[in-house]
């Protein structure tokens, strides 16, 4: 009895020792990579206020004690005001969209661009008390132009570099979004995910508490502007 306990008891003692020793090495490499190697994920919210999905998007963030960035369309506002002061109460920030959100009006030139960026601007600061400092294209047409005339406001411009499909794919799921959110966002240490927070999307509120999982699960930090 004796002489088969004793190798049992060696091979356990080796056991413990690799395990422990492997332990160790992946608590060091997981040190290292935090500090050298960071993955962070901006989520950002385009086209609200909305009253029911921007409610469910900030229902979501506050669950998961995520902060995000919403750009704001000021028309909007109107009668919202309070999902916005919501918004800026819970800690997120609030970044100019556009007042009106009509290409045709806001690309006429650099002064109706100006005028558009200052008009939504105001209304932010207005309900809020904040002066927002990040600024998003509609529909993402900036170019060296424009990206001139709103730099020289003192606004930083935002683009993204993944997106959930909620304005690329016609009536997709919530699965369908956190399969669209997983296909551009994988390999990127750093990603500015697209969203929207405007009435018809209520599957993109379905979808984030899926996709703030993924991204945890993936190790980023979630960030906003
Ligand atoms: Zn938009």
């Amino acid at each position: 009895m004796r002489k088969k306990v004793l190798p049992l008891l060696l091979a356990l003692f080796v056991l413990t020792a690799l395990a422990v020793h492997a332990g160790a090495r992946a608590l060091r490499s997981q040190t290292v990579f935090s500090f050298a190697e960071e993955k962070q994920v901006y989520l950002t919210f385009d086209d609200g206020p909305s009253t029911l999905v921007t409610g469910r998007v900030l229902d979501v963030l506050r669950d998961e004690h995520v902060r995000a960035t919403f750009f704001i369309v000021s028309e909007r506002v109107r009668g919202r005001e309070d999902v916005l002061r919501r918004i800026v109460r819970e800690g997120h920030t609030p970044g100019v969209h556009s007042a009106c959100h009509r290409y045709g009006d806001i690309y006429e030139n650099d002064d109706a661009l100006r005028r558009d960026a200052a008009e939504c601007a105001a209304v932010i600061e207005r309900v809020t008390g904040v002066t927002p400092r990040v600024y998003r294209f509609p529909g993402g047409l900036g170019n060296a132009r424009r990206d001139a005339v709103i730099g020289g406001e003192g606004y930083e411009i935002v683009r993204w570099n993944a997106v959930c499909g909620d304005e690329e794919i016609a009536n997709a799921s919530p699965a369908r979004l956190l399969e669209e959110t997983v296909r551009t966002s994988e390999g990127k240490r750093r990603v500015v995910l697209l969203l929207h927070d405007s009435a018809p999307h209520r599957a993109t509120a379905e979808a984030l508490p899926a996709i703030i999982g993924w991204f945890r699960a993936q190790g980023y930090r979630f960030c906003a502007f």
